[in-house]
């Protein structure tokens, strides 16, 4: 019989090209909260919709005081054990897309090439003009704002958000097609850290199934889609990956 890690291993040495899914698990291992989960800090705090983003100025604010308050959290996250599994994994070219839920920059980090992250939430770590793109840095806007009480308009006349999607904020069309692009083109989808609960996340792996790739979830709770899936581990991310590569 195959341990769970070799069977995870055997689907990694047999595929022409994975598509790794990560959520909430695999960050939570450097220390960001899973913002969803039960007692976590949406309970507490529920998130600012993007209409009120859009309509009230003292709800901005509150935005950009809330990710200003992070930012000691999210400055001082460094890629785990995870992170960097998924980045070696890429590198040699098992892993070709990774898409992810997380908005930290952290695969980013983990020396996992730009173009081959697809971002479902966005990435919190700059900001962007709601209206012409135009990119600007969370270290930049914050002193405006602790001086001025606000964080001012785009040269444009845009509205400055975080690089995130709010709740409420459609995802952009061209991350939507490059998800799925990468999905139907894998033979095998690892699902990690993530309880595939909210759209569109729980739409990926079944169509990864039906155009005939194989599925494994690692997650340390069961989801939904477990029964549709060739293995399951519930078990913690960095410690199956080092596990997986020291078999590869
Ligand atoms: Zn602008």
């Amino acid at each position: 019989m195959l341990s769970d890690v070799e069977h995870l291993a055997e689907f990694l040495r047999s595929s022409r090209s994975t598509v790794v899914f990560t959520g909430a698990g695999v960050s939570t291992e450097s220390g960001i909260p899973d913002f969803r989960s039960p007692g976590g800090v949406w309970d507490k705090v529920p998130p600012i919709e993007f209409e009120v983003f859009l309509s009230s100025p003292e709800m901005r604010n509150e935005t950009w005081r809330r990710r200003f308050a992070m930012e000691e959290l999210f400055g001082a996250a460094r890629p785990n054990s995870g992170h960097l599994a998924i980045a070696e994994l890429v590198k040699r070219g098992t892993v070709s897309h990774v898409i992810t839920q997380n908005i930290d920059n952290l695969h980013q980090r983990s020396g996992v090439p730009a173009e081959r992250i697809v971002e479902l939430h966005g990435n919190t770590t700059f900001a962007t003009c709601l209206d012409c793109g135009q990119r600007y840095e969370i270290q930049d806007l914050r002193p405006i704002f602790e001086t001025m009480g606000a964080v001012h308009d785009c040269y444009c006349g845009g509205l400055i958000k975080t690089a995130t999607i709010s709740f409420g904020q459609p995802l952009p069309a061209e991350v939507m097609a490059q998800a799925h692009a990468a999905t139907v083109a894998c033979d095998f989808f690892m699902v990690l850290g993530s309880s595939l609960v909210v759209y569109p996340a729980a739409s990926f792996p079944l169509n990864a199934k039906r155009e005939g790739a194989a599925l494994a979830i690692v997650n340390r709770t069961p989801t939904d889609q477990d029964r549709y899936a060739d293995l399951v581990i519930r078990e913690g991310i960095g410690v199956t990956l080092t596990a997986v590569l020291a078999l590869l």
